[in-house]
């Protein structure tokens, strides 16, 4: 059983978590289900993008 910590969507098949992002931010393991993911990664680029403005 795993929770998005950023939708809060829950799915309790380990099996589809497989897919899902793990990191740790400030000593908190935080869990993003494999959507979040992607929006993150979009999110984090965007991000490095801006800065080579
Ligand atoms: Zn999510």
């Amino acid at each position: 059983m795993a929770t998005c910590d950023f939708c809060g969507r829950e799915e309790p098949d380990e099996a589809a978590t497989l897919t899902w992002t793990t990191a740790t931010e400030r000593g908190r393991r935080r869990v993003y289900c494999d959507t979040c993911s992607r929006e993150h990664l979009r999110a984090m680029e965007g991000k490095l993008d801006s800065e080579w403005w």
